[in-house]
Order: structure tokens, then C-alpha cells, then sequence
């Protein structure tokens, strides 16, 4: 089986001055659809390096990232755009929503973008899925955090990407706000998307069907099954 979401180590290095950063230290990593993958380390071990090379948002200074049977890697910042778009959504802790359109404005550009006529009523559908079908006209600014969350996770899958990708999406919502999200991700998970969350939540981890820990940029072997 082809996995939604490949990577083959992958090497990450920042310079700053004579300083060199090693982010990521050869990480290789598979996740299948269906299937959520928890990724946990202490603060600075890589976790946000690893997704944003998952996404395509970053190249990686070697290794190889396959979404979906794609090669995602030495392409145009172009052809990544094009590939993450359709095949990628995306729940960072930075708000994924553009503050001067409403929330189904932004479902609608977030749809345009990939090339996508869903149409008005599959956002409606979706607003009442994870919903907030009665906020479709509000802006992210009249938002509570949750509703905030939720729209984000709209957002992330409203041209249902086979891999999601989030980076402590419940890092500043309270717990109930936080266990609605959780059961939005396991539904994706249960429809046959690829989930992958950073989390310091250990609640989190532990509804996760797996959980890889990085240490220094690399897989912490030590905590494998
Ligand atoms: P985590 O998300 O696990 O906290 P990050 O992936 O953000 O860790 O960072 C991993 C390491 O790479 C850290 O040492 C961080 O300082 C460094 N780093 C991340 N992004 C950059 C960047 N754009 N420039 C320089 N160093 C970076
Ligand atoms: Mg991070």
C-alpha cells in the first residue's frame, strides 16, 4: 500500500553566522491513511521543521517528502504550492484564516485557490459538520477560540486533502474546545485521511494510533514500540 505521506531522510540545517542548526537529522517516517500520527519532543527537537518539510512550505536540505505518491521535494516553490493545495490541509497554531473575510469567504478562497467550484453548499455542509454553520457569516475577529478553531480546521479540509497536518492545534483552547477538535481530527482520521499532530497535549498522544518522538532532529528510537 502506498503510503499517503512519505518521508526519507530528511536533513534540515539553519545557518546563522557560524552557527549551524541541525533540525532535522535524517528522519524517516511513513503514514498511511487512516491513521493519526501523534509527534511529540521537547521544544526545539524539529517537530515544527518536520511538518512545514511535510507541507512543502520548506525544502529540506536532503531526503525526499511523497504526499499522496507525489515527490513534493526539489520542485518549485510553484509546484509545491500547486501539490499542497490539493492534496495537503493544514492546522497551525498561527490562525490559517484571513482576518478581513468571513468564515465562508475564506472556505470559498481557500477553494478558488486549488482550483475547486465546490460550490456554496458543500461549505455549508461542512460549517454544519464541525459546527459553526451559524457563524458562516462572521469574521475570524468575532470569533471565540473554539469557533476560531473550528473554522480553522474548515479551512484545512475543505478541498478534503488526503493529509492533514497540524502543529498543536490545542495548544491555547480550552479542554472542551480542545476534545471538539480532537473528535474532528479522529473523524478525518475514520474517513480515511492521514492525520499528523504535534502536540505537547498528552491526551492528545494518547488518542493517537501511534506517537513518534524527536530529539535533536531525529526519531527518539528509544520510544518505539
Ligand atoms: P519544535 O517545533 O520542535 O519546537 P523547531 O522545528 O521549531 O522545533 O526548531 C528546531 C530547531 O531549528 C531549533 O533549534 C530552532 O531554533 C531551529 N530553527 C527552526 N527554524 C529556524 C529558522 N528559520 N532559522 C534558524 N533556525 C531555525
Ligand atoms: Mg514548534
Amino acid at each position: 500500500m502506498t503510503a499517503t505521506v512519505e518521508c526519507e531522510s530528511v536533513y534540515r540545517f539553519f545557518h546563522a553566522g557560524d552557527d549551524e542548526t541541525l533540525a532535522l537529522r535524517g528522519v524517516t517516517m511513513a503514514v498511511q491513511g487512516g491513521e493519526t500520527v501523534a509527534v511529540t519532543g521537547p521544544s526545539g527537537s524539529g517537530k515544527s521543521t518536520l511538518l512545514a518539510c511535510l507541507a512543502g512550505l520548506d525544502e529540506p536540505d536532503g531526503g525526499t517528502v511523497r504526499v499522496a505518491g507525489e515527490r513534493l521535494t526539489r520542485r518549485t516553490e510553484e509546484e509545491r504550492a500547486r501539490i499542497r493545495s490539493s492534496r495537503i490541509g493544514m492546522l497551525f497554531q498561527s490562525v490559517n484564516l484571513v482576518g478581513h473575510l468571513d468564515v465562508d469567504a475564506n472556505l470559498a478562497l481557500v477553494q478558488r485557490l486549488a482550483g475547486r467550484n465546490g460550490g456554496a453548499e458543500l461549505r455549508t455542509g461542512i460549517l454544519e459538520r464541525v459546527g459553526i454553520a451559524d457563524r458562516a457569516s462572521a469574521r475570524p475577529s468575532q470569533l471565540s477560540g473554539g469557533e476560531l478553531a473550528r473554522a480553522g480546521f474548515a479551512v484545512a479540509i475543505v478541498n478534503d486533502p488526503p493529509l492533514l497536518l497540524c502543529d498543536e492545534p490545542t495548544g491555547e483552547l480550552d479542554e472542551q474546545s480542545a476534545a471538539g477538535l480532537l473528535d474532528l481530527l479522529s473523524e478525518r482520521a475514520e474517513g480515511g485521511g492521514a492525520v499528523i499532530v504535534v502536540t505537547h497535549n498528552p491526551g492528545v498522544a494518547d488518542s493517537a494510533d501511534r506517537v513518534i518522538r524527536l530529539r535533536d532532529g531525529a526519531i527518539d528510537a528509544g520510544n518505539a514500540p
